[in-house]
């Protein structure tokens, strides 16, 4: 394999966070010093910053704790991956938790300044014009977190992070990808410390992009062009447009039944499925289910999400 070039490198300091323009096809590594520090990421569209990543997407399609070969996806309506996890040598990131804040600190510890994840993250998107309301719910990289055994309750643990371990970020477009060094010195996400972390930005090789799984684009991912408002509310009070007219698509909502001709195999499959009494007596929901799968692991080449 080809080596990739450096484009910049540097250590990124407690306390702190940065904004780099990560442009298409540029590989962010964050990599562990000393190990055990957790960092939380943030990343817009470089060039429409209302797209931004989605951390319940991202858990919907890769689980509590993404990894290799996960994506990061942008928020509906745009809803399209924005990078790809090349590599994650340590597996231990959170997307359930949200970023630490001021009133965090202060709430549960009494401090009335502490280093937070909403502050800093906020201080490094200033550079770009970005407000503290700008700061979305955060990649956690290099957080150890999981589930109670009642499934509902989650916890934090110490992580076990080694110097190297690192986690490589490829641009699908251009983006300004936003990491920190999480504020949590007083508690397990970082081992109850903070350290710095290496930032490289790399130029990926063709056998960088090439390990990037194909996902279709589809019309349902849309675009501002898509919009029935084009411009950006600049005032920040909400007031009615008297003019507003509802135009809700598929309204009114009509069923019909449709007969659907099954082949003996077909239908064998829906009744064996039918049989394990999810459904109900409903042939119907058992066809749509059938569908769901066949689309999500055929077309869009996605895992079937269904337990
Ligand atoms: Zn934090």
């Amino acid at each position: 394999m080809s080596e990739r070039r450096v484009i910049t490198r540097f250590d990124l300091e407690p306390g702190t966070g940065r904004a780099i323009e990560l442009l298409k096809h540029q590989i962010l590594r964050i990599e562990q010093i000393e190990g055990g520090q957790c960092v939380d990421f943030n990343c817009f569209n470089l060039h429409d910053y209302r797209e931004h990543m989605h951390t319940g997407r991202t858990r919907t399609e890769h689980g509590l704790n993404p990894g290799k070969g996960a994506f990061m996806w942008s928020a509906p309506p745009r809803e399209r991956p924005m990078v790809y996890i090349l590599e994650d040598t340590a597996h231990c990131n959170d997307v359930l938790f949200p970023r630490c804040s001021p009133y965090l600190y202060e709430s549960v510890f009494g401090f009335h300044t502490h280093t937070n994840c909403q502050d800093i993250q906020a201080e490094a998107q200033r550079q770009y014009g970005l407000t503290p309301d700008d700061v979305h719910d955060s990649f956690n990289l290099f957080m150890n977190t999981g589930l109670e055994v009642d499934g509902r309750h989650p916890y934090i643990l110490r992580q076990s992070t080694a110097p190297g371990d690192h986690v490589d970020l490829l641009a699908l477009f251009d983006v300004l990808a936003v990491p920190n060094i999480c504020g949590a010195d007083v508690m397990r996400t970082s081992n109850f410390t903070l350290r710095p972390v290496r930032v490289t930005v790399f130029e990926a090789t063709e056998a960088d992009i090439a390990a990037v799984p194909e996902i279709k684009r589809l019309p349902s991912q849309r675009t501002p062009a898509d919009f029935k408002v084009k411009a950006i509310k600049a005032d920040r009070a909400l007031t009615a447009d008297p003019g507003y007219v509802p135009e809700f698509a598929n309204v009114p909502i009509t069923i019909s039944d449709i007969p659907i001709a099954l082949s003996d195999e077909d239908y064998a499959r829906l009744t064996a499925l039918k049989a394990t009494g999810v459904h109900g007596e409903d042939d119907a929901a058992v066809l749509r289910d059938v569908l769901f799968s066949w689309w999500s692991e055929a077309f869009l080449g996605l895992p079937d999400i269904r337990e």
